[in-house]
């Protein structure tokens, strides 16, 4: 588990908060970013939202801005390599 939540790293996890299998200081971090970062937010309503409509944890869900500020991340992680 690294130190720091980022965006990528709150979207893989966010199947294991909503099932409530995190470990507790993962949970507290998972939590501290989503109070910082309105678009990971916005995710995991979305995300809930879509668990109570379809019954079951999607595959994939990715709301358009969630998609873009990923993208963007990405972008930025290539070009300072
Ligand atoms: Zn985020």
């Amino acid at each position: 588990m690294p130190e720091r939540m980022t965006c990528p790293v709150l979207v893989q996890l966010v199947t294991e908060y909503l099932e409530g299998v995190m470990p507790p200081e993962d949970a507290a971090q998972f939590e501290e970013h989503l109070g910082r970062c309105p678009p990971c937010e916005v995710y995991l309503v979305q995300f809930r939202k879509t668990i109570e409509i379809c019954g079951r944890l999607p595959e994939e869900v990715l709301p358009v801005e969630v998609k873009e500020t990923l993208l963007a991340a990405f972008e930025n992680w290539k070009a300072n390599r």
